[in-house]
């Protein structure tokens, strides 16, 4: 990668620590049906170890400079697409693949994290989830009740996977140096989900406990009615005084599943 130019724009820090792509690669649990969706290649650090697999990997990588890397990668199951991911029309592109498993891995651009794991989770049924991202944000998919960085991400993802972390990783791993310090983070697809009556307005009302974290749920809850969520929160213990962030995911399920 002599003389690349990277581009800060695009999320370009490259994983240089051997170590650290091990880590990555032997916490997936791929199997012979799996199929891995790779966004971000660069010059191809996880990918050449993902093709060992002998699954199919489609990587998505934005940036036509890396062709060259990318293509000289000598694996037949692999793909390598050049786009923007958040462009792609997942469900098109993996129909033309027999799997039953859907793996996310990835070191991700950290300034589209969100909207990744919001397309995957939306176009696909992803199973597992590997990805790297800056230590603060997966620090809040993980964050549990009463702690500073739980919030309604957390809850929203904590009702589909199981979530834990994989490893820290240090500035210093990656070329060019970020900012920031990283965390790879695992998500595993819960075989039973909690019974939500209805999941638009599950994920809502979560939303808008959160919507001032400082503030009581009766703040944040003020269009709804609130001597019934009274009553509910009574019901486990909790009242209005109570912050969203005192409340767990079976918490919330109970209480919008009794206000419908
Ligand atoms: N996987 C490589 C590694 O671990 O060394 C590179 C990771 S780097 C953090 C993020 C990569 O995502 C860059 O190669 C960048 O060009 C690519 N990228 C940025 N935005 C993208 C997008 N919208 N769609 C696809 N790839 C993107």
């Amino acid at each position: 990668m002599k003389d690349f130019n990277f581009k800060k724009s695009l999320g370009q820090n490259f994983l240089i620590d051997d170590n650290i792509k091990k880590k990555i690669v032997e916490s997936a649990n791929i199997e012979e049906d799996s199929l891995i969706i790779e966004v971000g290649p660069g010059n191809g650090a996880l990918t050449k170890m993902l093709v060992n697999f002998n699954v199919p990997v489609i990587a998505f990588e934005i940036d036509e400079r890396l062709k060259e890397e990318l293509l000289n990668i000598n694996a037949s199951n692999l793909e390598v697409v050049f786009c923007n991911f958040l462009d792609v029309d997942l469900r098109m592109f993996l129909s033309k693949y027999k799997y039953k498993k859907i793996h996310l891995i990835a070191n991700l651009p950290y300034y589209i994290t969100t909207p990744i794991i919001n397309k995957v989770m939306k176009e696909t049924e992803v199973n597992e989830m590997i990805i790297m991202v800056q230590k603060e944000v997966g620090d809040r998919f993980k964050a549990l009740p009463n702690s500073k960085d739980y919030n309604s991400l957390s809850v929203f993802l904590q009702y589909y996977f199981d979530i834990s972390k994989v490893t820290l990783v240090s500035r210093n791993s990656f070329v060019p140096k970020p900012n920031v310090d990283s965390i790879v983070v695992k998500f595993v697809r819960k075989e039973e989900l909690l019974d939500v009556k209805n999941l638009d307005m599950f994920f809502k009302f979560v939303k808008d406990s959160f919507k001032q974290k400082r503030k009581n749920l009766r703040n944040n809850l003020r269009n709804y009615d609130l001597d019934k969520i009274d009553v509910l929160l009574k019901n486990i213990g909790k009242d209005l005084t109570y912050r969203a962030e005192q409340l767990t995911l079976e918490d919330f399920v109970y209480i919008v599943n009794n206000l419908l």
